[in-house]
């Protein structure tokens, strides 16, 4: 369940129905300033909501003092072993602390940071990691890690409980993907506070995108989850950034430039798509408006699917035709496709319309037409989708319950005809 309670990060709620925030981790090192500041700003222009920052060390501190002021979006500070760190970070101005109570160094430690944080009204990020669960845990964790981790989450929640204080979010992290589903589904039906998701360890910007997509796809799918990060052995913080915008955008649960779609080609593909989709999706990236844009590799299904996006292109050996929510716009010569849609792009993003030249319109609608007639018997992946989806209406299509013979409408002033 979405957590109750909500805190709030810099400026950022977090949790209690506010949107999922989007968090990463710089990769630089902290007291590098000039290194950390340009990667905070490139995070941040990807779209991070939140970024963290490891403070190992005092220099990272001095450093942080600086960030916290300059960074355009609230800092949370990554505190491991040292609680006097996690002390001097608040004082530095950290928007967040992020620790784990089981290695700061025992619940007086935790105390006092927790009674700091409670004076400055800075929230915390309580952490349970699979790797550093504490040892009363361990043979539990034999018999069942979820919940060991889980009860780890717990007695933390109830460590904080006993000090009053309220003011954090949780996280439970594996690099299991089903044991990272199953341990936060159980944890959210035992607290309210926030959750922080995240798939530890991920790996690499493919397996670990398509791992975090899994793994916080199904659980925010279900509403779970109040913030994520996606880990990902990649310098580019920014990238992790995009991973977590494209999980939401496709959960629909929050909107962020435009949305690419785009067929996978078969061998009716007569032009070079790939680069066309590369380029497009290099391109949109500068627009901040969340349209839907379509790439088709051929119109012998005429605009089918697409017919929903707001801008698309379909193509051919030569020609090549630009339409918007299932309507033609016009036709163009296959290499000028992409300068042509992002003329058409460019004007919406400016007027907010869409702008229909009705003799260009006709001509493009021909044109698609002859096409599909051209191949109205090809088997298309599309076409074979459509007719199973006929297939299986009319093999659920419940029978009449009545019949012309049982109960006549000749005569009547009613049919029941379609
Ligand atoms: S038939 Fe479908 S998958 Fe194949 S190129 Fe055309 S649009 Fe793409």
């Amino acid at each position: 369940m979405a957590s109750k309670r909500q805190i709030v990060v810099g400026d950022v709620p977090i949790g209690g129905g506010a949107p999922v925030a989007v968090q990463t981790m710089t990769k630089t090192e902290t007291a590098n300033l000039e290194e950390t500041m340009a990667q905070i700003h490139r995070v941040a222009e990807a779209g991070a909501d939140i970024v963290r920052v490891a403070v190992p060390r005092d220099e990272d501190v001095e450093a942080l003092k600086v960030i916290v002021v300059k960074s355009p979006i609230p800092v949370i500070a990554d505190i491991h072993f040292n609680h006097t760190l996690a002390l001097k970070a608040l004082d530095a101005g950290a928007h967040c602390i992020r620790i784990n109570p089981g290695n700061i160094g025992g619940p007086e430690k935790v105390k006092e940071v927790t009674a700091k944080a409670h004076n400055l009204g800075i929230p915390l990020r309580i952490g349970v990691n699979s790797g550093s669960l504490p040892k009363h845990l361990h043979d539990m964790e034999k018999e069942d890690s979820v919940q060991a981790l889980v009860t780890a989450a717990v007695e933390f929640v109830e460590l904080m409980d006993g000090f009053n204080f309220e003011n954090f979010k949780v996280s439970i992290k594996s690099t299991n993907v089903p044991n990272t589903i199953a341990a936060n589904r159980l944890l959210s039906s035992k607290i309210d506070f926030p959750l922080h998701l995240g798939i530890t360890e991920a790996g690499t910007r493919w397996t670990g995108s398509l791992k975090s997509s899994v793994g916080l796809g199904t659980l925010l799918a279900d509403d779970i989850g109040d913030t994520i990060r996606i880990s990902l052995s990649t310098f580019h913080a920014e990238e992790e950034v995009k991973v977590g915008w494209e999980i939401l955008k496709a959960l629909k649960l929050r909107e962020r430039g435009p949305v690419l779609i785009a067929c996978p080609t078969c061998g009716r593909l007569q032009f070079d798509m790939d680069s066309v989709v590369a380029e497009i999706e290099q391109r949109l990236e500068a627009y901040a408006d969340p349209i839907e844009v379509a790439v088709l590799g051929c119109a012998v299904n005429g605009i089918g699917e697409a017919s929903h996006a707001d801008f698309g292109i379909t193509g051919a050996k030569n020609e090549g035709l630009i339409f918007s929510r299932g309507k033609a716009l016009r036709k163009v010569p296959q290499d000028r496709l992409v300068e042509e849609l992002f003329v058409e792009i460019d004007r919406y993003a400016t007027a907010k319309e869409i702008k229909v030249d009705e003799r260009a319109a006709a001509e493009g609608t021909e044109w698609l037409a002859q096409i599909e007639a051209e191949n109205a018997h090809d088997l298309t992946p599309e076409r074979l989708k459509a007719m199973e989806a006929e297939q299986a209406a009319r093999e659920g299509a419940a029978e009449p319950l009545v019949d012309e013979e049982s109960s006549p409408t000749a005569g009547r002033r009613f049919s029941r005809s379609g």
